[in-house]
């Protein structure tokens, strides 16, 4: 079997708090490569509370974003449809354990060819999601599709895909 993980694909990352114009250009060829993906898809939804301000990351980024409930908490509209037809992962910071126990789970039943990732961003939870699930499944091909990823800056998005590659996880460019 093989998965696809759809990395917070959410308003705030594309064109809310914290949106990008390089998330801008990814979503319609995240939405193709999701419609046309033969095996299992999760989704992971950044997801903040009210007291967002008060925790860690608000701390060094004082941006309040995917707060649980609101527009840009949600999956943006390209990608609704879909992502309503998979699990989805709310996770309360960048590297989500539920994605990585659930397929650590699955990986006991059934053999796991390979984990692609892809989404936003690139530098902080894409690249967090995709060490966990390399930690949880060492013997499993973790890809990255870095065409189909953006990161807060350019730079940063490229860095994180060499710091991956250093890691052995499969970068696609
Ligand atoms: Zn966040």
């Amino acid at each position: 079997m093989n998965i696809l993980v759809v990395v917070d694909m959410q308003n705030d990352f594309i064109s809310g708090a914290l949106g990008t114009a390089e998330a801008k250009l990814i979503v319609n060829g995240v939405k193709e490569r999701a419609e046309n993906f033969e095996g299992l898809i999760f989704f992971t939804r950044d997801t903040h509370f009210e007291d967002y301000m008060n925790t860690q990351e608000g701390e060094k980024l004082p941006v309040p974003h995917c707060i649980k409930g609101t527009w840009g908490w949600e999956i943006c509209d390209e990608l609704k449809e879909i992502s309503e037809t998979t699990e989805i992962c709310d996770k309360p910071t960048f590297g989500s354990v539920e994605l990585m126990e659930s397929i650590k789970e699955l990986s006991l039943e059934e053999e796991i060819e390979s984990i692609t990732l892809l989404g936003l961003c690139t530098d902080i939870c894409v690249i967090s999601n995709a060490m966990l699930l390399k930690a949880a499944l060492p013997e499993t091909k973790i890809i990255v599709d870095g065409t189909l990823s953006a990161g807060v800056t350019p730079i940063s998005h490229k860095n994180a895909l060499e710091a991956m590659k250093m890691c052995q996880i499969e970068v696609i460019e």
